[in-house]
């Protein structure tokens, strides 16, 4: 039961079952392009994703600056809700790797419209940078784990046509969207150019992410892969993973969701928690502590004391909550109980 680990949903470990899909995992070089398990698992992404091709990489984060480096020249910018976890959580890739600056859009829950990006495109002026690409991120992580209307990219798409920028979607956590909203990958990814998917989320692979697009555009990102250092050898055994989540863990991320509905009703109703259960649509719970129970810090270190695991949010007094495969509905139980003592002690 305890730790009841609700940090992020890449804490999950391989359970058996995957570990024998690795320990069978027929492997090569696939720095030299043969590993059968690698190539077996980019066929599939491209077909499931709609996409020409596809690229196995280590993190979500290279997916996300190779596709950067792999689109933009230095100079150019990058148009992005400021939540963005390229823009946060990449250690400023973007201007290290690739030398783009980033014109970050201010929105709610990361959701922002066609209307916001045209807004932000610079004119064609010497002086100015060079709009280029723009990021969506589905689901959003800061913004809750909130879910993009395909309608809303597919605006973002004319937009970004019109003025001939690259539109990528940061799909970490494209599935946690699609199970959530009872929708295919490609009434997504239709409408993007390019894309990045993490195993190591709520799918439960240990290791792993794709970056899927066009031929030409993969080709580049190969290219970038080796110069970032992301060329695996035997990554079959990685590949494999991948392949064993496609199979049994996608259906199950609505279990997730029920998980991370439960844990927001409970947590609506405690004293000093502000959250409107609404706004929880996937796997992720974002809440506010009001401060007579103290910081965010001092409440996350009273819960872990009593084995329930979470982190701070970013602004001061968020708390952020993550469900995933390894915890049950009876944890989530549990941990409403703890939350409640943490509360009422404090109150
Ligand atoms: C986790 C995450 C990534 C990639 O993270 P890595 O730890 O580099 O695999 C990218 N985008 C989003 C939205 C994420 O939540």
């Amino acid at each position: 039961m305890f730790p009841i680990d609700l940090r992020s949903d890449t804490v999950t470990r391989p359970s058996p079952a995957m570990r024998a899909a690795l320990a069978s995992a027929e492997v090569g070089d696939d720095v030299l392009g043969d590993d059968p398990t690698v190539l077996r698992l980019q066929e599939r992404m491209a077909e499931f994703l709609g996409k020409e091709a596809s690229l196995f990489v280590p993190s979500g984060s290279m997916a996300n600056q190779i596709s950067i480096r792999a689109v933009c020249e230095s100079g150019e910018e990058i148009i992005c809700d400021d939540s963005t976890h390229s823009y946060n959580f990449e250690t400023a890739g973007p201007a290290a790797l690739s030398g783009v600056s980033i014109r970050p859009l201010r929105t709610p829950r990361g959701i922002f419209t066609a209307a916001d990006v045209e807004a932000a495109i610079r004119p064609d002026n010497a002086h100015y940078p060079h709009s280029r690409l723009v990021i969506v991120e589905n689901t959003n992580n800061r913004g809750g784990g909130s879910v993009w209307p395909p309608e809303q990219v597919a605006a973002i798409r004319a937009v970004a046509e019109r003025h001939g920028l690259h539109l990528h979607m940061d799909g970490a956590r494209l599935l946690n969207a699609c199970v959530a909203r009872g929708l295919q990958p490609v009434d997504y990814t239709q409408h993007v150019h390019t894309l990045s998917l993490c195993f190591s989320k709520g799918l439960g692979a240990p290791i792993g992410s794709i970056v899927a697009g066009p031929r030409p555009f993969i080709t580049r990102a190969h290219r970038f892969r080796k110069m970032f250092g992301g060329g695996m050898r035997q990554a079959g055994i990685l590949a494999a993973a991948a392949l064993y989540a496609l199979d049994h863990n996608v259906a199950r991320l609505a279990e997730d969701h029920a998980n991370a509905r439960r844990l927001a009703a409970a947590l609506a109703e405690m004293p000093g928690i502000v959250l409107d259960p609404a706004t929880v649509e996937t796997n992720i719970v974002i809440f506010e502590v009001d401060p007579r129970l103290g910081s965010a810090a001092d409440f996350i270190a009273r819960l872990r004391e009593r084995g329930v695991w979470m982190l701070p949010a970013g602004p001061p007094g968020r708390v952020r909550a993550v469900t995933h495969l390894d915890v049950s509905p009876a944890q989530i139980v549990a941990a409403s109980g703890i939350l409640r003592e943490v509360c009422q002690s404090a109150a």
